[in-house]
Parts: C-alpha cells; structure tokens; sequence
C-alpha cells in the first residue's frame, strides 16, 4: 500500500468572491446570459452587475459574445466563458473499461476515447495509461496540461469523498487509499481533481443533462457486476457521512440465499446481479434444464454473460425467463424500501444488466409496486437510463466543472 501523504484537498484554481461565483454559475447552468438576465436571477442591482461582470471578465473567466435580441432600446450583449479559458477532463473508469473526455467550460466533449481496460492491473498502470491518453489527446487538441483546471474521476468502488481515497474496494486489488488526486497533480498542476464512486458521477450525469434534469429526489441504480445506487436528495448528490450512502448491493434479499463476496449471505448482489444471473443459467444449461441456455454455454465456451440469458429469454426459453424474472422482482423489492424511505419521483436503472430485455425491467416495477405504498408510487416512474454508458462519462465532467470554481473564505 502506498504511504498517504498530500491528497488533502487541494484549493479549487478559482477561488471568487460569492457574487462573482453565482454570476459564473448561472451561465455554466443556464449557457449565455445578459447582464440583465444575470442581475435578475441573482437579485442584484444594475450597478452590482456590472462591476461584478467587469471583473470576470477583466480575470479572463467571461467574455462578451454575440448580440441578444432586443426588447426596445440597445440590444444586450450576451456573456460566455471565454473560449480558450481552459478545460476540463471527465474519466469514468470502470471495472473492465475507460472512457475518457476533455470538455469545454460549457460541458461540450471536445474530444472521447474509450477502450478496454482491467482495474486489477492496478493503480500504477491504470492511472499511467488514463494521464497518457489524456496527454496524447490534449496534443491532439493543441491544448496544454496546465489549461486543464479540473478533473473529475468516477471508480468503481467505495469512496471517501473529502480525500478522494478508496476504502477497501472489493474488486480493485492494490487501489485502497492509492493518492490519485497526487498523481494527477504531477502532471495537472492547475486542476482540481475530485474522485467519487461511479454510480454517484453516473447519477450526477442523468441530472445535469439527462433524465433527471427537472427531478430533485431520485435514484441511478447501476446493475452489472454489482448493484449499486446513486442518491439525488433536493437537487444535489446525497453520499452519506462518510461517502457510501446508496451501497444497497449489501442489502439482504434473502435469508437463504448463497454467501456474498463480503461474507453475508443472501446479498442482493450476489442474488441478482450480472454474475447471479450467469451463474443460475450456466447451472440450468448443464442440468439440461434449457436446451437454448445449453446451446449458449456451449459458444461461449462454458462461461456465460447476463446478455446470453437476456438473448435466451427473448428466443423464447422459459428458465431464462424465471431467472431474469426472479432477479428483477428481488431488486424490486429492495427498491421498494428505498422508495418507502425516501419517496423519489424517479429511480433509474442502468448498468449492463439493465438491457437484458423489458421483461426485467417490468419485474423491477412490479416488485416495486408490490411492496411499496400507494402515497410514494403515485407518481414514481421507473426507466432505463436514457444516458446510458455515456452517463459516467458526462457526470464526470460535471463533477469536474462543479469543483473548479469556490467562494473565497
Ligand atoms: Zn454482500
């Protein structure tokens, strides 16, 4: 393990007075603004504005584009970030995958690159390979290292968000409390990088710029290797205490169930999640309980995916069917306590289990409403995220662009 030193967190590049930062805020928000449009979402006077917007513009932060149309008298001049102000990268590194973006300050991908990767090579190698893509693709951008202002980091794992630092991550061998804010600091200098678990960068995209953009209570459910759940609470992600609110893969589903990685028993993640579901239908296919599953087992060479008995369940086989359908009445069930606690508008299932054919979905609902009260599914609506694999990488970014700019103290 390596020694922790100097992950504390770092000070944001821009610290700004409380004016300046609301007024930055509601055009990263919003897109161009006038100053009027400005003043009067933020309730300031015509003179407070203006010099307010004087100094984001004189620090090179804003800049005047364009001609507004006019209601009468001169027409208003909009205000942007200043083109090549600086950037952002967004990482959403997963269990058997990166995907990488560097953004504008108005969350526009300049430029992507996603590929394979396994999070067991471990942090050295990792991280190399992810600041060496990012260095190639800045090159290629004509962009340089110290234009990029902030980094945001999405790991699946548990994260303790005020240091960044994994604790005891289950399935990334070598990355407890790795300093990954210092290693990119090395290279980065001018930004600030913030780490958090996947699910919660997943559910920060849908609210940003997917589905949840007008909900302020709802839950991203990842369901692959794992099941995990990021929590909107008012408009903001909610991570608990200690930054492992929405861990629900640990919940119990079953008193009887098989012994979890963690070693509980019937945990929800290993009764209903990607390798549970390979796992029965591998067992079934070799009982010959399933011609079709057997048919699978056999391509694949005895090692099944929750897709192949997603594929099996749509041609048709019964056991596949029972298995997909079991899986998404137990998640449902657990659902439905979430929903009974926190009454959401919205819960969000993504992950690649998540396209293994409607009839999960439609199970995950009816567990849901089985158990839930009437009052919190009145106008609850369950759905796949519309995002999809591009919500890590998009919440990323803006778990980036949400750190860069702080009030002064
Ligand atoms: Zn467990």
């Amino acid at each position: 393990m390596k020694t922790v030193t100097n992950t504390s967190s770092r000070e944001a590049p821009f610290p700004l007075e409380i004016s300046q930062l609301n007024a930055v805020e509601s055009v990263r928000r919003v897109g161009p603004l006038s100053r009027s449009d400005i003043a009067e979402r933020l309730s300031y006077s015509r003179s407070k504005i203006t010099v307010v917007v004087g100094d984001l513009i004189d620090t090179g932060i804003l800049e005047e584009v364009g001609d507004g149309t006019s209601t009468g008298g001169r027409r208003p001049r909009f205000l942007d970030f200043k083109a090549d102000f600086g950037y952002v990268v967004g990482v959403d590194l997963g269990a058997s995958s990166l995907d990488i973006a560097i953004a504008d300050f108005k969350g526009h991908i300049l430029d992507r690159k996603y590929m394979p990767s396994d999070v067991r090579d471990g942090p050295d190698a990792i991280l190399a390979l992810i600041r060496n893509i990012i260095i190639d693709r800045l090159d290629y951008l004509d962009i340089p290292p110290t234009k990029i202002y902030g980094i945001g980091i999405g790991v699946p794992g548990p994260v303790e968000f005020s240091t960044g630092l994994l604790i005891a991550p289950p399935i990334m061998p070598g990355w407890e409390a790795f300093p990954i804010k210092a290693f990119f600091l090395e290279t980065f200098p001018s930004a600030v990088v913030i780490v958090d678990n996947e699910v919660n960068v997943m559910a920060l995209g849908e609210l940003r710029g997917g589905a949840g953009k007008n909900e302020e209570n709802f839950l991203f459910v990842k369901i692959g290797t794992g099941i995990g759940c990021g929590i909107v609470c008012n408009g903001q992600i909610y991570r608990g205490s200690n930054g492992c609110a929405g861990d629900i893969g640990h919940i119990c589903a079953d008193q009887n169930g098989t012994t979890c990685h963690c070693g509980n028993v019937g945990c929800l993640e290993a009764m209903a999640a990607g390798p549970a579901i390979a796992g029965l239908a591998a067992k079934a296919a070799l009982a010959r309980n399933s011609a079709i599953l057997a048919k699978y087992l056999e391509i694949r060479n005895g090692e099944l995916t929750a897709e192949d008995v997603g594929a099996a369940a749509s041609e048709g086989d019964r056991v596949a069917n029972e298995i997909i359908r079991d899986s998404g009445r137990m998640i449902g069930e657990v659902l439905a306590s979430l929903v009974n606690f926190f009454n959401p508008s919205l819960i969000l299932i993504g992950g690649g289990v998540s396209h293994i054919g409607h009839q999960f979905l439609a199970s995950i609902r009816r567990g849901v409403l089985h158990r839930s009260l009437p009052l919190s599914t009145r106008h609850l609506r369950i759905d796949t995220s519309p995002m999809g694999p591009d919500a890590g990488v998009n919440g990323a970014i803006a778990l980036a662009l949400e750190h860069v700019f702080v009030a002064a103290s």
